[in-house]
């Protein structure tokens, strides 16, 4: 059985010239469907130039589902007609961007997204999905679209001090080695194995992100080097080896 809800639209918050046309709780499956429309001759952005008022050219999707947050402890699904723009700047046929959501193939809200970054700072994966009902699978795909973007943008002008571990990230010996801001103690570099080679990887990374392997002083390492890889290390980065830390307290 479903049961309509009525007068839902501001707690949804959906913006002209999107709005709500109807939200049904289905009873059996125990989640909230929220139906969105747009307004008749409404006009939309390129989303491939940005330019405004573009003419709606046809519907790509009839029924784009996004999940939302729960609504109480049910799931929550948006479902909206995607609409498409041919527009007169890039002559590009695209579809448009809606508010909720920021990545066009991504199956989550921009809300839902937040969510799911909030916890996983101090839950597992596979606690947040049970508790959310979402295969793990997507819902690393959330982590690794932003941490992509924040690493994209990531300003590392001001490290002196770096800090490694390695550690396995899968069973066996799968190792990666992570490389730390001391000062800020965030985690500025992950690279796969755990030999001299990371030392240049790091500072690779270093280097494309506005810092200088010149202005690095200092190092430390959780475990004592072997010396043919120390010597590698030094070599890449001309700093002084100092005594082990524990990385527990860095943010990876
Ligand atoms: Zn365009």
């Amino acid at each position: 059985m479903s049961i309509e809800v009525q007068d839902i639209d501001s707690v949804f918050h959906i913006s002209e010239p999107w709005y709500i046309e109807r939200c049904v709780f289905d009873e059996e499956k125990e989640c909230l469907h929220c139906y969105i429309s747009f307004r008749k001759g409404a006009t939309f952005s390129c989303s491939n130039c940005g330019q405004e008022h573009q003419k709606v050219y046809d519907i790509a999707d009839h029924n784009r589902t996004w999940r939302h947050l729960n609504f109480f402890e049910y799931p929550c699904y948006i479902h909206a007609e995607l609409p498409r723009t041919e527009c007169i700047n890039c002559g590009k046929i695209h579809r448009v961007h809606v508010p909720w959501a920021i990545k066009r193939r991504s199956n989550f809200t921009l809300l839902f997204d937040a969510w799911i970054i909030a916890m996983a700072k101090d839950m597992p994966m596979s606690a947040i999905s049970r508790l959310v009902k979402e295969h793990d699978t997507q819902l690393w795909r959330i982590l690794h679209y932003y941490v992509d973007q924040a690493i994209a943008v990531q300003d590392l002008s001001h490290v002196t001090m770096i800090g490694t571990d390695e550690t396995s990230a899968k069973k066996g010996h799968n190792y990666v080695t992570i490389f730390m801001d001391l000062k800020k103690k965030n985690v500025i570099h992950v690279t796969k194995g755990k030999d001299s080679s990371t030392w240049e990887e790091c500072k690779k990374h270093l280097e494309s992100h506005g810092g200088s392997s010149e202005k690095v002083r200092y190092q430390r390492c959780r475990w004592i080097c072997p010396l043919l890889l120390l010597r590698e290390q030094q070599k890449t980065f001309p700093m002084q080896p100092l005594p082990l830390i524990n990385s527990t307290s860095f943010r990876l």
